[in-house]
């Protein structure tokens, strides 16, 4: 834990390693290494966090399990001025900092590590850009081959909705 407000002029730097650092949805982190630089600047403090390892993590559309690497690069403000943060952003010198509120005394590192490896975990992982998912019929994964299914055809306009443009035929006076 670092105390915040013991912190010396120059700052504390701080670097570590990790096996493994486990992430949200069942995504790890292997062979992370990272390095975390804490400054005082005024009441707040100018944090600097940097780090890679080997992302491991599920394809969003073909649901298989790949791996790529994730580097974290991140510099912000953190405060406890509410206000600040709410302000949302922070001139420092020539750099424009995001503020992140940290209302606490003491900061853990690992878990300042852990947070931002996961903002960089992306949303909607791809095992590669063109990947192309499963069938939403067969469920074959469309990478290793295609299917006997047909599901272009499903696309085409439903019996419900040829039922309904009869419908409103009756409809007209
Ligand atoms: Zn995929
Ligand atoms: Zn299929």
């Amino acid at each position: 834990m670092i105390e915040l407000s013991r912190l010396p002029a120059e700052g504390l730097r701080l670097d570590g390693q990790m096996a493994e650092l486990r992430l949200e949805r069942d995504d790890s982190v292997r062979d992370l290494q990272w390095a975390l630089h804490v400054m005082p600047s005024g009441g707040d403090v100018f944090l600097d966090v940097r780090g890679k390892g080997l992302w491991e993590g599920t394809c969003s559309r073909c649901l298989e399990p790949f791996e790529r690497p994730l580097q974290v690069n991140s510099q912000f403000l953190g405060s406890k001025d509410s206000e600040l943060v709410a302000r949302g952003a922070h001139t420092l010198g020539t750099q424009d900092l995001d503020v992140v509120f940290l209302p606490e005394p003491v900061l853990d590192a690992e878990s300042m590590v852990r947070e931002q490896f996961q903002l960089q975990v992306p949303m909607h992982p791809l095992c590669k850009e063109e990947c192309e998912g499963l069938c939403p019929l067969c469920g074959k994964n469309w990478n290793k081959g295609r299917c006997q299914c047909r599901p272009d055809l499903q696309r085409e306009p439903s019996a419900l909705a040829k039922a309904l443009s009869g419908l409103n035929l009756h409809l007209e006076p």
